[in-house]
């Protein structure tokens, strides 16, 4: 009886697994700048969506469309990354550039060839474990 609802709780507790996800970041910035010349946004599909988005957030004028890629998605860089690939406004660059590249990723992304940090996911072990 015991170990039955023992399989009971473990299947609850099994639909909540998704929101517990959590990625570890390793490594360090090689400070190539790529992801800053190279971005993606979540929900904006066309040049109209993104002027609105600057008009509601005015500090996402430093970025502008630098094309689309292979899907037609729009590819977005930022006006302050400098040749070396460095940021010219680095004291006051967006919260989003701070907390570059997310713990938490709510959305399927990944980082830039070369990039110098790894996303290190949780092995569905590892959570059997705890
Ligand atoms: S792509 Fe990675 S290594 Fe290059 S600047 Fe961005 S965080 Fe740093
Ligand atoms: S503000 Fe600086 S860190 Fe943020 S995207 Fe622009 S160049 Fe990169």
């Amino acid at each position: 009886m015991l170990d039955f609802l023992e399989v009971i709780k473990n299947e609850f507790l099994s639909y909540f697994v998704p929101e517990k996800v959590e990625y570890k970041i390793e490594g360090e910035c090689k400070k190539c700048g790529k992801c800053c010349r190279y971005m993606y946004s979540f929900d904006t599909y066309t040049e109209k969506e993104f002027k609105f988005m600057q008009f509601l957030f005015p500090s996402y004028r430093r970025f502008y469309i630098r094309g689309k890629d292979e899907s037609g998605n729009l590819i977005f860089a930022c006006k302050y990354v400098t040749e070396e690939g460095l940021c010219s406004v680095y004291e006051k660059r967006l919260p989003m550039c701070k907390r570059y590249p997310a713990k938490k990723i709510y959305y399927p992304g990944k980082l830039h060839e070369g990039c110098g940090y790894k996303i290190v996911k949780k092995t569905f072990e590892e959570y059997l474990k705890k």
